[in-house]
């Protein structure tokens, strides 16, 4: 074999690509059930802009990002994420103006240049939200109760979520200025990486995976007396709102989640059967995002669930698989003679709306059969040249055993009432 798939991709083919068709369609059903409207933007943006959003010393940004000069000298990159390509659709396309509120979802492949392990590929597959246009704190609730709610609908059980509020602008400041200062004598002990955020933009500190950081960032830094009124307000009602809803969580003051735009809330769903990289979705609100992009000074919110891991927890655990969709005819022919005949009843079918199938690789009667049962096709049609000569098919129930004689003209009604 001359050519693979690049390091950290994958095909996805089709003995696993319905069970992501089922978790797709299903995230759907919940998205418009909560009135979401889906966008698609493209997999390429500008460099600048991923570099203005989600923040220059951000792991993702300074570290990971796919970027290039194409053919005319523009600096691109390949998406890191869903959130700053939807906020700059929102504003370009200037969406406000058909309503400032807008309830946005995603789904489709990011791409990050990390160390592939499970779980963590170059190009993997979010499906996220982004409701623009309001700092209600209801808002973080439902957001926060859409992504339980995909969960729930895929069979994601026992994940846990955690909390935290990072405040405004100003919170997040004082919060960066704590950090630095906690950590100035410690600094010779961090991590090279760590080392630099201290100077260029501690609050990343606390993105460190590496444990001696973190046991040096949780012992010398206890979180959270940061808070304006408002914002410890704010994430307050946030809390109400979850409460109303009986959905279980635990506050975490050192979650940050590795992006520059995050204000006030934010959160992390994990799952125990992922190891160490257990992070299922995350997301968070994001106040100052739109303004700082351009657009109007609009609050707004979001998650983004990987796939991928959604993937790796329903294999680990003992959810509902999704079924396989079936066939419901395939049409076993003999002879060319019966092939042409088969070719135009096979067609009927389709346009009446039953799904089928036929053999093109002139295989025995045997061997048909085995593709029909593959293929879970509920009816096998059965026609050669006896049968040809009568104007009729044999139709066998796969599941029954049972056969009968069925005339050309009457198949079409026939299946479609037998395979409703
Ligand atoms: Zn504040
Ligand atoms: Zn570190």
């Amino acid at each position: 074999m001359d050519y693979k798939a690049i390091k950290g991709t994958k095909d996805i083919l089709p003995g696993e690509s319905y069970v992501w068709q089922d978790i797709e369609n299903k995230a759907r059903g919940v998205f418009s059930s909560f009135g979401y409207e889906e966008i698609r933007t493209p997999v390429i943006e500008e460099t600048a802009l991923f570099i203005k959003s989600v923040g220059e010393n951000t792991d993702i940004v300074s570290k990971e990002m796919f970027s290039f000069v194409d053919r005319g000298e523009r600096n691109i990159s390949l998406r890191p994420e869903g959130t700053a390509p939807v906020v700059r659709a929102y504003i370009e396309n200037n969406l406000d103006k058909i309503s400032q509120f807008q309830k946005l979802y995603y789904m489709g492949p990011m791409f990050r240049a990390e160390r592939p392990q499970a779980g963590r590929m170059r190009q993997f597959h979010q499906i996220g939200v982004e409701a623009i246009g309001s700092t209600h704190p209801a808002l973080d609730a439902e957001v926060i109760r859409l992504l339980a709610a995909i969960l729930d609908s895929v069979g994601i059980k026992d994940y846990s979520l955690k909390l935290n509020n990072l405040g405004c602008a100003d919170d997040k400041k004082k919060l960066s200025g704590a950090l630095k200062e906690a950590l100035s004598d410690k600094e010779k002990a961090l991590c090279d990486d760590c080392k630099k955020r201290v100077k260029l933009n501690p609050l990343r500190v606390l993105d460190c995976k590496n444990e001696n950081c973190k046991t040096i960032i949780r012992g010398s830094f206890k979180a959270a007396k940061f808070l304006c009124e408002d914002c410890d307000a704010h994430f307050k009602e946030v809390l109400k709102y979850l409460d109303s809803l009986n959905i279980k969580y635990t506050i975490d003051p050192y979650i940050v989640r590795g992006l520059d735009y995050y204000t006030k809330t934010v959160f992390e769903v994990t799952h125990g059967s992922l190891g160490s990289q257990d992070a299922i979705g995350a997301g968070g609100r994001y106040d100052n995002l739109t303004s700082s992009m351009g657009g109007p000074a609009v609050g707004a919110c979001g998650f983004a669930l990987g796939l991928d891991r959604i993937m790796l927890a329903l294999e680990k655990t003992s959810g509902e698989k999704a079924q396989k969709p079936r066939l419901d005819v395939f049409i076993s022919t003999l002879g060319e003679n019966a092939c042409s005949k088969a070719f135009t009843i096979l067609d009927a079918l389709r346009s009446s709306g039953v799904s089928g199938d036929m053999d093109y690789e002139k295989k025995s009667l045997k061997a048909q059969m085995r593709t029909a049962d593959r293929l879970g096709a509920r009816f096998v049609l059965i026609i050669g040249e006896d049968e040809l000569a009568r104007g009729e098919a044999v139709l066998r129930n796969m599941a029954t055993k049972e056969q009968a004689s069925v005339k050309f003209e009457e198949l079409v009604n026939t299946i479609k009432e037998r395979a409703k």
